[in-house]
């Protein structure tokens, strides 16, 4: 017979500035790694940001973002450490060939980005023992961007982790022609507020746990980063001290950034 886990139940409310989102929990009783947290706080993030696509459209702007269109896939994705690891387990729990696929799209992104001279610096945002700056990371995401790089985790233009996509891939939306988003350095396009940013919040939650500085992984080399720094993730914490210190970074982040 199987035993049965323990779990208690939570109501959560957050108000953001797009308004309150809610959700109904149970966690454990006993002790976790980092990654349970991942799914709760994507929920949270994508409800605020349905949210802020009613108001947009209540406002009368359309969303231009549709199925097949994957020109934001070209962009550098920032990841942080938890949904860095929850994606290496995730990706360990597929079939093999889909895994050797995923291998060799990334060693193909990897091969790339060296001879374009950026995998160096990618190593360093990734590996960063002092706060990376949006400033530091401008010229950085504009020569990603040149490349016009697919993520290797796009295939056929779709992309082939959907689910288990980072929380970064779920929050741009933009009102302005779906076209300009192949021309994102010339062209004004406009994006909706994202009234909750989980990667970075995650981030945030990441440096507390550990002590280390707030860090945001290159998608393309987050697996790397996850395999190198695994021990790092065998830590648990207690479940509800992990929701209660991921709840006060979210609270901590709304009040420096009430609408980003
Ligand atoms: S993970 Fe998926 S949604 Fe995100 S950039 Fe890659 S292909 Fe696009």
């Amino acid at each position: 017979m199987s035993e049965a886990k323990a779990v208690e139940q939570f109501d959560l409310s957050v108000r953001t500035p797009a308004g309150p989102v809610t959700a109904t929990v149970e966690i454990s009783t006993g002790f976790v790694p980092v990654t349970q947290i991942v799914p709760l706080l994507r929920r949270l993030g994508e409800q605020a940001q349905a949210l802020e696509q009613q108001r947009t459209t209540a406002s009368g702007l359309r969303i231009s973002c549709a199925k097949g269109c994957a020109a934001c896939c070209r962009m550098l994705v920032p990841v942080s450490a938890p949904e860095a690891f929850a994606l290496r387990d995730m990706v360990a729990t597929l079939p093999e060939t889909r895994r050797e696929a995923i291998q060799l799209a990334l060693a193909n992104a990897t091969a790339s980005l060296e001879r374009a001279g950026l995998l160096t610096q990618l190593r360093q945002v990734a590996e960063n023992d002092r706060p990376i700056t949006d400033d530091m990371m401008e010229p950085i995401n504009r020569a990603y961007y040149a490349l016009k790089l697919p993520c290797p985790y796009l295939e056929n233009e779709s992309c082939s982790i959907y689910e288990d996509r980072p929380a970064a891939c779920r929050e741009l939306l933009v009102t302005s022609p779906a076209d300009w988003c192949q021309d994102m350095v010339n062209k004004p396009v406009q994006a909706i507020p994202v009234p909750l940013r989980i990667s970075t919040i995650l981030g945030l939650l990441w440096s507390e746990l550990t002590g280390s500085p707030p860090r945001l992984i290159p998608l393309p080399l987050a697996l790397d980063w996850a395999e190198r720094h695994a021990a790092e993730n065998r830590t648990k914490w207690k479940a509800k001290d992990l929701l209660d210190k991921a709840l006060d970074t979210i609270w901590r982040f709304l009040s420096r950034h009430p609408a980003s």
